[in-house]
């Protein structure tokens, strides 16, 4: 297919290079020209603006890093709204907010394009080895078309109901997990002021009721699991600035839902307050670093 790729960073690069590795024809744009150069470099034809990447796509993905930015993309006259051919299928894989999406794809749809939102979940290492997880949003029609193309790029395509369901999915399920992270540095941090071993701990909340996948498999505490970013000073892995991102995003849908989300906004005030200290390019397991005394770290 031809397909306009627009947002070359961290997560982008990797998926626009997938495509190219599929066979795709890839039209490639990102405002910072060295990232245009750098997909060129990969087999992608280097755009000089929006309108030129979107110039005869069949397809445009977007991968770029907050609401504005995708307003911006999508509206005014130079952009990918006005100038893609009717029929053709829009695919934001941006996280952003679910009411963005929604109008977003509300003014595609007045144009005669088809949208859908597929944010992602895998972060760089699953853009790397297309093994990403996409939830879609939008009208089943336009799921079934996105679907492969998305498979280039992930290895599950999950249609998650209307316009904007996509950002619900994912914002949702990362309440969740920064909770439950949250919890399990609390947890593991008592235990071992209070004379556990953290791998004996470990061991028995993994086999107990307290099990979560941030105990299990992403356990923030320093040398508990080899290969996560705990035993590597939280480098890699997923920033808990992206983290405190879409805790944003989620306690702010949910006050258009009017539902009191009390743990959801405790987690997003906690990444604040750790981001502030500086952490915000560490992985997000580092939250454990607020209750850790130093000198165990
Ligand atoms: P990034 O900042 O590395 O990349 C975004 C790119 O968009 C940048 O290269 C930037 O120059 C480009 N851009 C910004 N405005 C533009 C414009 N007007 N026109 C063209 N290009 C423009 O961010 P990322 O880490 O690749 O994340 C992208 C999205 O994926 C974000 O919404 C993020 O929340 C989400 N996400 C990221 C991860 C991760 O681990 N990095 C994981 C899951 C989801």
């Amino acid at each position: 297919m031809r397909i306009g790729f627009i947002g070359l960073g961290n997560m982008g690069h990797p998926m626009c290079r997938n495509l190219v590795q599929m066979g795709h024809a890839v039209k490639a744009y990102d405002v910072v020209p060295a990232f245009r150069d750098r997909a060129a470099s990969h087999g992608a034809e280097a755009a000089s603006s929006v309108t030129e990447c979107v110039a005869g796509a069949e397809a445009v993905i977007t991968m770029l890093p907050s609401s504005p930015h995708v307003r911006s993309v999508y509206g005014g006259d130079a952009g990918v709204i006005a100038h893609a051919r009717p029929g053709t299928l829009l695919i934001d894989c941006s996280t952003i907010d679910p009411l963005t999406a929604r109008e977003v794809a509300f003014d595609a749809l007045a144009k005669g394009l088809a949208m859908v939102d597929a944010p992602v979940s895998g972060g760089t290492a699953g853009a790397q080895a297309a093994t990403l997880t996409f939830m879609v949003g939008g009208g089943p029609r336009e799921y079934e078309r996105a679907k492969p193309i998305l498979a280039c790029m992930g290895k599950n395509v999950v249609h998650c109901g209307a316009s904007g369901n996509g950002q619900v999915a994912k914002l949702c399920n990362n309440m969740m997990l920064a909770v439950e992270m949250i919890a399990t540095s609390e947890a593991m941090t008592l235990a071992t002021l209070l004379g556990m071993d953290a791998k004996v701990f470990a061991g028995i909340v993994n086999t107990s009721s307290g099990r979560c996948w941030s105990s299990e498999t992403y356990n923030p505490y320093p040398g508990v699991l080899e290969n996560v970013p705990a035993s590597n000073g939280y480098a890699g892995g997923f920033g808990s600035d992206l983290m405190l991102k879409d805790l944003t995003l989620v306690t702010e849908a949910a006050k258009s839902a009017r539902l009191p989300v009390l743990l959801g906004a405790i987690a997003q005030q906690v990444y604040q307050k750790h981001s502030a200290d500086g952490h915000g390019g560490k992985d997000f397991s580092s939250v454990i670093l607020q209750y850790l005394k130093p000198q165990a770290r």
